[in-house]
């Protein structure tokens, strides 16, 4: 069944339009990575489906659901939720402490009762961190992390909202090549494991012809082709408009 459903979706900033006419679906569990050279439209896209901008025209369905004029907090409630840089004002409480904090606002707000025992959400926590490999960190401080260590933390936090459709937006900006696949397989692994749709962009070609499932090359806020990694490597539109032939 379809998870994300985007249907002409455009939007313009002033003269410059970001997107125009962008339709894509997403389904569970599906890798489908936005590739296109710096100002292509994807952060705005992205945006678009996470309700941090509202489109000009266009609609934005999830689970069939139309959340176009949805805020990303309802976003967040439905189920739509997106990885985020762990603040700097957060390196200083441990590793399962951040965890912790985005359980307790995941309980505030879907408006349950907050009251659980505050071993119950540090249990919690602890097994998202094993989820991405990171239990045996719980105590230490996140300032102390390799950064490729704080992006699985990371992902611990987004999974945190029990997620089914996760957006990350360049989650490997300025990982090693070998930390990229890594991080990579894991959200792939657990995407599969969870029925987790990811919509992803990436700009290490390696990274998304390894791990997307489905490509979509947008160039000038336009689609200009769709398909698998195979089909997008070597078709001759993106050759000529993006991979530099
Ligand atoms: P990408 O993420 O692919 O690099 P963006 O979606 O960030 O591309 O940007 C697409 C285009 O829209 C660019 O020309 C960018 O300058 C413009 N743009 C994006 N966000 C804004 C904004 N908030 N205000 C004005 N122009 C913007
Ligand atoms: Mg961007």
């Amino acid at each position: 069944m379809t998870l994300l459903s985007v249907q002409h979706l455009g939007k313009s900033f002033g003269g410059v339009a970001a997107a125009r006419d962008v339709s894509f679906t997403l389904q569970r569990g599906e890798m489908l990575a936005i590739i296109g050279p710096n100002g292509a439209g994807k952060s705005t896209v992205f945006n678009m489906v996470g309700g941090q901008l509202r489109p000009d025209r266009g609609t934005v369905l999830l689970d069939g659901r139309n959340i176009t004029a949805a805020s990303p907090q309802m976003r967040f409630r439905l189920g739509v939720g997106r990885t985020f840089q762990v603040a700097q004002t957060f390196l200083s409480m441990s590793v399962a402490e951040n965890v912790q904090m985005a359980l307790v606002s995941r309980r505030r707000e879907s408006g349950a009762l907050w009251s659980p025992a505050r071993s119950r959400c540090r249990d919690e926590a602890v097994t998202l961190l094993e989820r991405v490999g990171m239990a045996d960190a719980a105590d230490h401080p996140c300032s102390a992390l390799a950064y490729g260590d704080v992006k699985r933390v990371e992902l611990a936090i987004a999974l945190a909202g029990h997620p089914k459709l996760l957006l990350m937006d360049e989650p490997t900006a300025g990982m090693a090549a070998r930390e990229r696949a890594d991080l990579m397989d894991l959200t792939a692994s657990i995407a599969d494991a969870e029925g987790i749709g990811v919509l992803f962009t990436e700009h290490d070609m390696d990274v998304v012809f390894g791990h997307a499932e489905r490509v979509i090359v947008l160039v000038r806020g336009q689609t200009i082709a769709t398909g698998s990694p195979e089909d997008i490597r070597q078709d001759p539109d993106v050759r000529r408009a993006y991979l530099g032939d």
